[in-house]
């Protein structure tokens, strides 16, 4: 069994093409500005058998085209490692494309061996800074660096994706360190970059969570476009919402 959140197909934005979403529950971050905040809890969402993920993509294969698959978000995927396996082995040998989308945070033997299965990865960055990473997800930044490493180390294409937060992690400052950090990677397919949102709020209003960006202001088309020329002085390809 797998602790789920929830399914969400035909998605578009989470990897290449048309994809099932599987957004697994539980996470090891709390980032003040998680959109799915009631994906945190590990013991909350669902159980679900292995093999309903595994038929539910193979029932829904027609869509995915040539670029589209199954990802995995969340909450953080990686948790689930050893039990997500036997569902990625049996997602391959159906000849369906596996993206994980990840903090970075996770790494052991059970995360390696799910890697020899996984496609592409959408790496989570969320800044270089250790103390505002730590302030903004409440969790330490060592290994996701350490995390990207790897994958370029066995060779499996990535996708940065950098949340920007309004006087956080938005300075050309942060940016610089995020480009100067990662863009020697041999193995970067594109860098995103996604304006901070609100969509989440009422989650949290929901769950009797403090919202901790009460008054923070999402940025303006062109403070987007701003943002994008920053993290275009260090990546050649960069794409935003
Ligand atoms: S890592 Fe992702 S799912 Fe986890 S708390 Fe942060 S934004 Fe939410």
């Amino acid at each position: 069994m797998v602790r789920i959140h929830s399914f969400e197909s035909m998605g578009t934005f989470d990897g290449p093409g048309l994809r099932l979403v599987v957004f697994m529950q539980g996470c090891n971050f709390k980032c003040d500005y998680c959109a799915n905040p009631d994906t945190i809890k590990r013991s909350g969402g669902r159980l679900v058998e292995k093999d309903e993920i595994v038929r539910r993509a193979l029932s829904e294969k027609a869509f995915f085209g040539k670029r589209g698959g199954v990802t995995f978000s969340g909450g953080e995927p990686l948790l689930q490692a050893a039990d997500l396996l036997e569902v990625f082995q049996e997602l391959k040998e159906g000849g369906i494309h596996i993206v994980v989308d990840t903090n970075g945070a996770v790494m052991n033997d059970d995360v390696r061996r799910l890697l020899e299965y996984t496609d592409m990865v959408l790496l989570d960055v969320k800044g270089v800074d250790a103390a505002k990473h730590q302030a903004l997800a409440k969790h330490r930044n060592e290994q996701v660096l350490k995390t990207a490493k790897y994958l370029e180390e066995v060779g499996i294409p990535v996708r940065l994706r950098c949340v920007m937060i309004r006087g956080r992690n938005d300075s050309p400052e942060d940016i610089r360190l995020i480009g100067e950090t990662y863009r020697g990677l041999t193995n970067l397919d594109r860098v995103e970059v996604l304006p901070y949102h609100t969509y989440g709020v009422h989650k949290y209003e929901a769950m009797g969570w403090p919202y901790l960006l009460e008054g923070v202001k999402e940025h303006t088309p062109e403070e987007v476009d701003r943002l994008s020329e920053e993290f275009e002085k260090y990546f050649p390809n960069v794409w935003t919402q």
